[in-house]
Parts: C-alpha cells; sequence; structure tokens
C-alpha cells in the first residue's frame, strides 16, 4: 500500500451505479483512489473488519443488512468517515444516517463529480485533524484536546466522529461567538452547498447526547433561535467565582 493511496469502500447494491462511481474515482489523476465495492450490508461489513478503508460510501437501502445497521456496526469500532447515499424523499432516512453517526448525506441521482468533491473535503478534513497542533481547550469539566484529538469530561474520554469533533472545537475556540448554520456546515463539512442546514441540527443532536448536554437547561451548547449556535463555558466562570471566594 503506497502512502498516498485512498482507500474507499463503496457500499450500492446498483451494479451501474456502483460500477460509474467507481470508474470515475480510479480516472482521478490527481488522487490514487482505490474502490473496493461491495453490493450488500453483511460483505461491507466483513470487508471493513479485514481492511482498513480511508472513507467509506454507503447506500442506505441495501439487501441483507441496511446502510443503518452498517453504520452502526462501523461505528462500533471506528471513526472513519462515512458518506450515506439515499433515494430523494427519504428525507427521514437520512436524519436517521447522520444521528447513526454518519459525517455527510448525498442525494440521489447525485453527480459524481458532487460526491468525489465531498470524499475529497471529508479525506482532508480526517486528514488536517490527524496533523499535529499543539492545542488544548480546558474548560473546567470538558477538556479538548486538539493535538491528541481526544475530548473529556470530568477525565472520561468521550467517542466523537470526525463531524462533531470538529463541530465542538470550532464553536469552543470562540465561546460566546454565535455561529449561523450555514457557517458551521461550511467549517465543518468544508463546502457550502445550501439545504444542507439540518445536518448541523443532526450533528449538534448527537454531540449533545454524548455530552450529557440537555438542550433545554445547557451547560455548554445553546441554541440561538433562527440563527444557529453557541459554546459557552460555565465551568471556568464557576472556577473564577470559586478562586475570588477563596481569595475574599
Ligand atoms: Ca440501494
Amino acid at each position: 500500500m503506497s502512502a498516498n493511496e485512498k482507500r474507499i469502500l463503496l457500499v450500492e447494491d446498483e451494479k451501474a451505479i456502483r460500477d460509474a462511481v467507481a470508474a470515475y474515482f480510479e480516472r482521478d489523476e490527481r488522487e490514487n483512489y482505490i474502490v473496493r465495492g461491495v453490493g450488500d450490508g453483511q460483505s461491507a461489513v466483513e470487508e471493513f473488519e479485514k481492511y482498513p478503508f480511508d472513507i467509506v460510501i454507503l447506500d442506505l437501502m441495501l439487501p441483507k443488512l441496511s446502510g443503518e445497521r452498517v453504520c452502526r456496526s462501523i461505528r462500533e469500532t471506528s471513526n472513519v468517515p462515512i458518506i450515506m447515499l439515499t433515494a430523494k424523499g427519504e428525507v427521514e432516512d437520512r436524519i436517521i444516517g447522520l444521528e447513526l453517526g454518519a459525517d455527510d448525506y448525498l442525494i440521489k441521482p447525485f453527480s459524481p463529480r458532487e460526491l468525489v468533491a465531498r470524499v475529497r473535503a471529508l479525506l482532508r478534513r480526517a486528514h488536517a485533524e490527524s496533523e499535529p497542533q499543539l492545542e488544548v481547550l480546558d474548560f473546567g469539566d470538558l477538556v479538548i484536546d486538539i493535538s491528541g484529538h481526544k475530548v473529556t469530561i470530568c477525565d472520561e474520554e468521550i467517542d466523537l466522529t470526525a463531524s462533531e469533533f470538529k463541530l465542538l472545537t470550532t464553536l469552543a475556540r470562540f465561546p460566546g461567538r454565535v455561529y449561523t448554520r450555514m457557517e458551521l456546515v461550511e467549517k465543518v463539512l468544508g463546502y457550502d452547498f445550501e439545504g444542507y442546514e439540518r445536518t448541523i441540527d443532526s450533528h449538534v443532536k448527537n454531540l449533545r447526547a454524548k455530552l450529557g448536554d440537555d438542550p433545554r437547561n445547557p451547560r455548554w451548547l445553546y441554541t440561538v433561535h433562527g440563527v444557529g449556535y453557541r459554546f459557552e463555558s460555565p465551568d471556568k466562570g464557576d472556577k473564577a467565582k470559586a478562586a475570588r471566594a477563596r481569595a475574599n
């Protein structure tokens, strides 16, 4: 395996789509994509256990094991970027996909060009996150170790997907600043196609669940109605208050 190889697991039961997508990626001259195509969910899970992949393109409606189940299974062991493919109209289904921890979705029929753009963006982001940056954001109970790609609450590590991590670090770098959904789409997903703002809502929902942050009584992640989201750091304030109380 050469260092710049990018291994894609493509899970799609329609052979015509599978072949066309694989051919499109393998024709790309700028990147060395290796596509492994499988036609059902069971094979996808088996293949993923056998080989390391850099990214997974996953159709939602699949024989044997649904895309939903495959996504859940992969997420038990890996934070590999996952793009879900869904048919037009399956709005609820694609939201389910994101709630299961997929990083992105694309509605069929899609242009292979757009799929390649999404894959590039996700791979670039995954790569950027694996680069060492010495940065730790300490909010008391919540500590975000950006260099170690690790988030802990009261010293307990919590497991975030690439999108959730990016979302959290984007917001937490500037506590109090309000980000619109569109800004977050750009920063977290790396592109600015319209209509993907709801993706952010799903990621926020997942992130809140993992942080144990109650949206009705938030500690960190605040909804700014009609606009977007902001991060607050109550613990730091509490600590400062406690320090002042001790000093008095
Ligand atoms: Ca299908």
